[in-house]
Order: C-alpha cells, then sequence, then structure tokens
C-alpha cells in the first residue's frame, strides 16, 4: 500500500493543491488534522477533503471551530482566524468536521494530531521526552503519524528500550523503517509549515519498501497571502508563510 499524508492544511488552497498534485501515486490519502484555522479557503479544502475520501482525523483548530474546545487555549491571532472561520464553514462541512475521530488505527499505522496518551490535550511532541507516552501507547513495529508542531522530523525507538532519536527532516528526504524499531513520523505542514522552509510539506508511506518520503513543493504563497488580507486575517498569520516560520 501506498499512503500520502496531507497533515495541517489549514484552509491553505493553493498548498492542498500542490499536495495533491504531488501525491497522485497513491493507494489512500491520510490527514493526521487541523484541516482548517488560519488560511482563508476553509470550505474548498473541507470538500476536496470529502471528495477524495482524505481519512482524517480533528487537530485542534478543527476542533475549535466546532466548538468543542475552548478558544482560551489559542493566542489572540489564532483565536480571531478560528472566530472567523466559523462565520465561513457552511453547514455541511461544519458536520464534516463534526464526525471527525480523534485517532485512527490500521494495520499499517496509527494517526493522532498531537500524542496518542491524550489526544484530546492535543500535547505537543517536539522532544524525544514528549514522545515517550506514544511510544508506549503503540505496538511493535508500528508507525504512528503526527501532526500538530508543522514541524517535518521524525522519532524512532528500538523495541524494548526507552530513549528515541529525533531526527530533522525541513528539507524533506527519506525515512527507512527498520524492522523491530517504532516511528513517529511528522511530514510537516501543508499550509503553515514552521521549520524555516516555506514548502508545503507532503509525505508517501510505502509499506512494502518499508518507507516513509518526506516531499516539500513549492506553490504560489503570495495568492495565500492576498486572500488572508482580502479576508482581514491578522497580518502575522499571512506573513510568517513566506518565511516558513
Ligand atoms: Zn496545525
Amino acid at each position: 500500500m501506498r499512503y500520502g499524508i496531507i497533515s495541517d492544511i489549514h484552509s491553505n488552497l493553493e498548498a492542498l493543491n500542490a499536495a495533491l498534485e504531488s501525491i497522485q501515486d497513491v493507494d489512500v490519502l491520510l490527514c493526521p488534522g487541523d484541516v482548517v484555522g488560519y488560511g482563508p479557503n476553509p470550505n474548498e479544502c473541507c470538500e476536496l477533503l470529502r471528495e477524495k475520501q482524505v481519512v482524517t482525523i480533528l487537530g485542534n483548530h478543527d476542533a475549535a471551530v466546532i466548538g468543542s474546545m475552548p478558544l482560551d487555549w489559542f493566542n489572540p491571532y489564532a483565536r480571531a482566524a478560528v472566530e472567523w472561520t466559523r462565520d465561513q464553514l457552511s453547514p455541511e462541512n461544519h458536520a464534516y468536521l463534526e464526525g471527525l475521530p480523534l485517532t485512527h488505527r490500521s494495520e499499517h499505522f496509527i494517526m493522532v494530531h498531537g500524542s496518542l496518551s491524550s489526544p484530546e490535550l492535543f500535547d505537543y511532541i517536539t522532544t524525544p521526552w514528549d514522545a515517550r507516552p506514544t511510544f508506549v501507547e503503540m505496538p511493535a513495529c508500528a508507525v504512528c503519524f503526527i501532526g500538530h508542531t508543522h514541524i517535518a522530523e521524525f522519532y524512532s525507538r528500538k523495541s524494548g528500550e526507552t530513549w528515541a532519536d529525533q531526527i530533522g527532516m525541513a528539507a524533506g528526504g527519506t525515512i527507512d523503517l527498520k524492522p523491530g524499531f517504532l516511528y513517529i513520523v511528522n511530514c510537516g505542514s501543508v499550509g503553515q509549515p514552521r521549520d524555516f522552509n516555506p514548502n508545503a510539506g507532503v509525505g508517501v508511506y510505502d509499506t512494502e519498501a518499508a518507507m516513509v518520503e518526506i516531499r516539500r513543493l513549492e506553490y504560489p504563497v503570495s495568492v495565500t497571502q492576498e486572500k488572508m488580507q482580502d479576508a482581514g486575517l491578522p497580518e502575522p498569520l499571512w506573513e510568517r508563510l513566506e518565511y516558513g516560520a
């Protein structure tokens, strides 16, 4: 099986289109959360995911938009974008987000937005220490796809050991999945990268080749920025897109 991973799309239609164009050679598309929030095209992004039957889980921004997470967890810019998104979202897309689960498990992978120990708390994994509770929840020799930090990287841990390696993947590249190891993989963010690479981050997981490829894709950032400006979304949110920060 070949899976395409498109996480943290954040209503960025230009980045999502670039992602979908790049990963046509897959059997199933996966989205580890945050379809909406920050960007200018929440309805279009929801509709594309529904149309392409992307296997999607709930992110913290999706949860905030549908009212299942308090807004005081967000900084003022993110909160303004959540409120703007609420006003824009069609009833059908609101219902779609409401139907998303917090995790997804299959024979080949697990998917969670933040951390597997308490998916509803959306804890961040930014260090090997943070990764420990998620590794504990994983069966042997499994892969867990996460999102949330918008940083392309992975954590690997040998079965039975307690410490993990953390490897940055901001420039893209491939991860060889070795037998006897567990992997937590963040393919980066499609719509708002924060690893100082402004190009959209996507992943391709090939189960037969036991490999995850992370690709970074150029997209017309200025088009998204103009739409955000026209929508009155906060300046720091569209400014950051060109720096990937
Ligand atoms: Zn996000």
